[in-house]
């Protein structure tokens, strides 16, 4: 037998080994709901590098990282700010994360590859908010219902540049109902649906991006005004949870990279546009239009280009995330028997919090060698 395949079924069988290790959770109940530790967290996900010191959590490995202050309600995957479904918990002195929010965030954005049912995306749905007599917020400058639209436009001619198919709920100042728009989306098949509005309110400035929360879970605060319905009910939008937070995570990081705003991070809600929509789908607020300095940015069409373009760019992300190896004769034997690729959802932000670069490792030599 050649060294180089006597190499390759020890890395084989090291693969193996830690699958078979990495898929221990070592459960915590907390009032009532499973937890697990970071430094579980850190094991399963084959982060190399795990510190927790004053409250302040670190995960990292050569491409990845994730950061949390323990009791908050807020983890950074790669950089980009999420709201946890649930509060960090603290336990005999080790930090805590709800399985939920390990199964509805954490996993679909390291690993929205594994995402079940992934369809590859042919048809972009786009949703610019309200629409004829619902004018939205509005500014000195103009109105959400027309910054909506004219973003919804730039990326759609980014989307059908890329080859997609884009439907648009209104492509002029049409009034429709929320339930129409759903309607709309629902005809379409391997289609995502990203709603586009503009914020208004008290809580400061930024880009927030919501994903329907999961059933049982509570909505995050919203800094808008677009109306939520009632909590705990399960949704057909709840079919596709991963889906929809690979989607916002996606593009609410796009965004990030190529607007300069306030990160108010990926929140969950139950708003009646991402109730019933049978595909993924994402509701992202691209700024706040009452206030002063990012109200002006907004009426921009340097601004609206920048939004635009970061969501085309940010569907055409997901859409590689989420189909990457898919139609490989292997894949199912892949799945069970590899451990992650380290592609991720929210790769371009590696900027910020940075992640200490360290020499690029080869899987074999990081699995065998490297820890
Ligand atoms: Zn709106």
């Amino acid at each position: 037998m050649k060294a180089g395949k006597l190499l390759g079924l020890v890395v084989a069988a090291a693969l193996l080994a830690r699958a078979a290790t990495a898929t221990e959770w070592k459960i915590v109940k907390q009032n009532g709901r499973d937890y697990v530790s970071f430094a579980n967290l850190a094991e399963f996900y084959h982060f190399g590098e795990y510190t927790h010191a004053n409250r302040t959590i670190s995960l990292r490995s050569e491409r990845r990282g994730i950061l949390a202050h323990a009791e908050t309600n807020e983890i950074r995957i790669n950089g980009v700010k999420f709201y946890t479904l649930f509060p960090l918990e603290m336990h005999g002195g080790e930090s805590l994360i709800s399985a939920v929010d390990v199964g509805k965030i954490v996993e679909p954005v390291l690993r929205p590859s594994r995402l079940k049912n992934a369809q590859k995306v042919d048809t972009v749905v786009l949703d610019p908010g309200h629409g004829g007599t619902d004018i939205g917020t509005k500014n000195a400058w103009g109105t959400e219902k027309g910054f909506a639209l004219e973003v919804a436009l730039i990326a759609r001619e980014q989307l059908q540049r890329a080859g997609f198919t884009v439907e648009m709920t209104r492509s002029g100042d049409q009034g429709l109902s929320l339930e129409e728009r759903v309607e709309f989306a629902n005809r379409f098949n391997n289609a995502v649906f990203v709603s586009i509005h503009f914020n208004a309110g008290t809580g400061g400035a930024g880009v927030e991006s919501y994903a329907l929360a999961p059933e049982g879970v509570p909505s995050t605060q919203s800094g808008g005004h677009h109306a939520a319905s009632a909590d705990a009910q399960p949704d057909n939008g709840n079919a596709q949870d991963g889906h929809n937070v690979a989607l916002t995570a996606a593009i609410h990081a796009s965004v990030l990279s190529r607007v300069s705003a306030n990160d108010r991070g990926v929140r969950h809600a139950r708003f009646k546009v991402l109730r019933h929509i049978r595909i993924p789908a994402v509701l992202v607020e691209g700024g706040f239009l009452n206030d002063p300095g990012e109200g002006q940015r907004i009426a921009t069409p340097q601004y609206r280009q920048q939004l635009g373009t970061a969501i085309a760019q940010g569907i055409q992300n997901y859409n590689a995330a989420v189909n990457y190896r898919s139609g490989n004769a292997g894949f199912t034997v892949a799945r069970a028997s590899l451990p992650a690729h380290s592609r991720s959802i929210t790769e371009p932000l590696h900027a910020a919090p940075p992640v200490t670069p360290v020499a690029p490792e080869e899987p074999s030599v990081s699995i065998s060698a490297g820890e």
